[in-house]
């Protein structure tokens, strides 16, 4: 029997399903205003598993009870390494009573596991744990080494991505396969975002005398009507994707004042405008940044007296993409075959994910492939297909074994 066979022949979908329910069930929603309320439960239940299987398990912290797990099989020293990615935050469920299946109890209805978290993504770092599992009871020789990731904040900054970069086995990888739902679709291309926090300084005055004043909401004003403007410039600077939507500038916060009590008689000293810039592949940061210093000047330039300065929240997470050439992908485009009897199907993620750090940071190829429909993540009545699960976690123990083979 060859290693493949052997391998796919141990991922049993109903040990899939009860593995992806456990999960789901351990609720990490991270609440800020409540420090019990993190990835501790699930990172433990993660840990338990992977010691189970006997791998050999790195627990970091990244943050006081935040811990990035990993689990490692294989020799590093005998080829590369290949992280196989999963984040074990979840967003929140919001009102649970909008809900048809209760957020946190992963019914099994129909084929489908609901639950908040079964998409994006307990389901994939599930799929992932049983391919890396099926691989090391098959006992199948690996040519290097093979990470499972279970890492922390990901719908918050990314500090789980951040952390791993920093460590040691983290700049020893690669390659990475990003297990986020992608209805199992090899995405080799990411969009990329700026949160671009922009402050407009004025005068504060009475509001019966605005002349003795300058109004900074005038300046947010042109600012917000530059938006269309800006959009077209940097949708000039990015290359054209067939699988992202182009660069979008949406304006998502508007502050006024930034500090002190709003009054309606009050012309405010500062106002605050938060852009959110959606990126696809081509510009650099300092390229993105320029377009904005110009949207920010021109608005300063329509209320005379203002100042109209900007600053990225949380950085720069530009574009990614990787090229077809890679190893990664082609082992990726055989996988599916092998695995799933199919050809490969591409897409392209429409947000930012783990794998835009290790992208930026390590500079090394992420493939983002995972099951659950793109559109379903953080909407209430979140669900995983099994069908899909399944699939996603024989597509991963055959790229695996294809890109780590002897
Ligand atoms: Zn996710």
């Amino acid at each position: 029997m060859s290693a493949l066979t052997s391998a796919l022949s141990r991922i049993d979908a109903d040990e899939l399903i009860a593995l992806t329910r456990d999960l789901v069930r351990i609720p990490s929603v991270v609440r800020r205003d409540d420090p019990s309320s993190t990835e501790a439960a699930v990172a433990a239940q993660v840990e338990r598993w992977l010691r189970q299987e006997g791998f050999e398990v790195e627990a970091q912290d990244v943050a006081p009870g935040r811990p990035n797990v990993l689990g490692i099989v294989g020799d590093g020293a005998a080829g590369p390494t290949l992280l196989l990615e999963g984040h074990t935050d979840v967003v929140t469920e919001g009102n649970a009573a909008d809900w048809s299946h209760p957020p946190f109890a992963a019914d099994l209805v129909d084929g489908r596991i609901y639950g908040r978290g079964a998409a994006d993504m307990k389901g994939g770092l599930a799929a992932a744990m049983l391919a890396a599992a099926a691989i090391k009871r098959s006992g199948a020789s690996l040519a290097g080494r093979l990470v499972v990731g279970a890492l922390v904040d990901e719908e918050g900054d990314m500090l789980g991505a951040k952390h791993l970069c920093r460590t040691p086995i983290g700049r020893a990888l690669s390659a990475a396969i990003i297990c986020e739902p992608e209805q199992n679709e090899l995405c080799l291309e990411q969009r990329g975002v700026v949160w671009a926090r922009v402050t407009a300084r004025g005068r504060m005055a009475h509001g019966a005398m605005p002349e003795a004043g300058v109004n900074p909401i005038t300046a947010l004003a042109a600012l917000v009507a530059e938006a269309p403007r800006l959009e077209r410039r940097l949708r000039a600077l990015c290359v054209r994707s067939r699988y992202l939507r182009p660069p979008t500038v949406t304006p998502t916060v508007i502050v006024a004042p930034v500090a002190g009590v709003p009054q309606s008689n009050v012309i405010p000293a500062a106002a605050q405008a938060t852009l959110d810039v959606r990126l696809t592949p081509g510009p650099d940061a300092d390229a993105v940044a320029k377009e904005i210093d110009e949207a920010c000047r021109r608005a300063a330039e329509a209320c005379p007296g203002a100042t109209v300065e900007w600053q990225p929240v949380n950085g720069y997470r530009l574009a990614t993409r990787v090229e077809r050439s890679e190893p990664l992908v082609r082992a990726m485009v055989g996988a599916v075959r092998k695995a799933t009897g199919r050809p490969a199907r591409w897409g392209g993620v429409p947000g930012s994910t783990d794998g835009t750090i290790l992208r930026m940071e390590l500079g090394i190829p992420i493939v983002t492939c995972g099951p659950g429909h793109r559109l379903i993540p953080h909407q209430v009545d979140e669900y995983v297909e099994v069908a899909e699960l399944v699939d996603a976690a024989k597509i991963y123990a055959a790229a695996v074994l294809a890109y780590l083979k002897p």
